[in-house]
């Protein structure tokens, strides 16, 4: 009886009262919340789908000139630049879309 009380119910994301369980989130999410975080995953993985080889090349790169693993993992760990670039892009972005005069 829990079990099916389980499968629907309000969101965990918005509260929403047309929450459905989600078994690979292991939570309630309404047809929006649900469709947000399944596209957060894509994009996720998406993204590492596309950089992986590029990672790879490059890791295989600075290894061969003589650059420690360990040294590159810290490389990799400090990455606040492609943070500040998909910031800027995004900045960028809204700039180009906002509308003309700004102020009404
Ligand atoms: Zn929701």
């Amino acid at each position: 009886m829990s079990r099916v009380q389980r499968l629907t119910g309000d969101c965990e994301g918005c509260g929403r009262p047309d929450g459905v369980w989600q078994p690979h989130f292991e939570t309630v999410y309404c047809p929006v919340c649900a469709a947000k975080n399944d596209d957060y995953d894509s994009a996720r993985l998406h993204l590492f789908n596309l950089i992986r080889p590029l990672v790879a090349v490059w890791r295989e790169h600075w290894v061969a000139r003589g650059m420690s693993p360990d040294l590159l993992e810290e490389l990799v760990d400090n990455t606040d630049e492609l943070v500040e670039t998909v910031k800027a892009l995004n900045t960028r972005a809204e700039a180009e879309t906002a509308p003309e005069g700004g102020r009404s």
